[in-house]
């Protein structure tokens, strides 16, 4: 592996979490990111032996911060995320732009903060967390559908623009996978969508963690550009 540094946003909880364990596993040199959840985030800070910086993604300033204080990174996880559930006819301009605020707008911050490093050093990997509703997009899920579909394509244009550079930008579409974003599902509904999925259950934050760390390592060393599912074939 050329470069170690790495920054899991929305590494506090779920996915994040699971990817830095995993990255962190893999000898990276993390920095845990969190917004609100700072006891969970300075946990698995402790447990990891690394350091967790607050910031809101929505905000320039705290990114720049954040970015700062980091310093330069030969990995970037783009994971910080929130989910919006409703009728589109029933969101309104604030709850649209909050999500694409975080999903879409946080991405692209960060991303614009970590490219000049990997530029300069010709090296470097970024990997989105976008969704299968970013590829199919899903019923009441407007507004996240359209933040993560945006990622899709974000990638394939970073894809062209830093290749030439040796950096490379994948984007991983996790299916439903249980985590607190999943919360406002019953028993119930968890089972209609284990059901849906074709390898009958829900996936884990675990799952989309080694997907991930394949993605950023070495052997995925001629993998870019690509929007890749860890859904257990969901939606297909
Ligand atoms: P989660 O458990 O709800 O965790 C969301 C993470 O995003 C938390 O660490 C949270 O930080 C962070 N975050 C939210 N708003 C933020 C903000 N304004 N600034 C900075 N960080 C912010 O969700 P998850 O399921 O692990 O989701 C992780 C990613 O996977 C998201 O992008 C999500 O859209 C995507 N995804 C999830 C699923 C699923 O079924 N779970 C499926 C497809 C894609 P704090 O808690 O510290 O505030």
């Amino acid at each position: 592996m050329m470069g170690k540094t790495a920054l899991v946003t929305g590494s506090s909880r779920g996915i994040g979490a699971a990817a830095a364990r995993a990255l962190a596993a893999d000898g990276w040199e993390l920095t845990v990111h969190y917004h609100r959840s700072q006891d969970a985030a300075l946990a698995l800070a402790a447990e990891l032996g690394v350091p967790a910086l607050e910031a809101d993604v929505t905000d320039p300033a705290q990114v720049t911060a954040l970015f700062d204080a980091v310093g330069p990174l030969d990995l970037l996880v783009c994971n910080a995320g929130v989910a919006q559930y409703g009728l589109l006819t029933d969101t309104d301009e604030d709850a649209w732009r909050q999500v694409l605020a975080v999903n879409t707008d946080g991405a692209y911050r960060c991303c614009r903060a970590a490219i000049p490093h990997m530029v300069r050093r010709k090296a470097g990997s970024i990997i989105l967390v976008s969704s299968v509703w970013g590829l199919y997009g899903a019923s009441c899920e407007a507004a996240y559908s359209a933040s993560k579909a945006a990622l899709i394509g974000l990638t394939k244009a970073l894809c062209k623009e830093l290749g030439p550079s040796g950096i490379r930008v994948n984007c991983v579409c996790p299916g439903v996978i249980d985590t607190d974003m999943l919360a406002q599902f019953d028993q119930a509904d968890r089972q209609a969508l284990a059901d849906e999925t074709p390898l009958g259950r829900i996936g884990t934050a675990q799952d989309v963690a080694e997907l991930i760390a394949f993605l950023a390592s070495d052997r995925a060393s001629f993998i870019t550009g690509q929007a890749i599912g860890c859904d257990g074939g969901f939606g297909l």
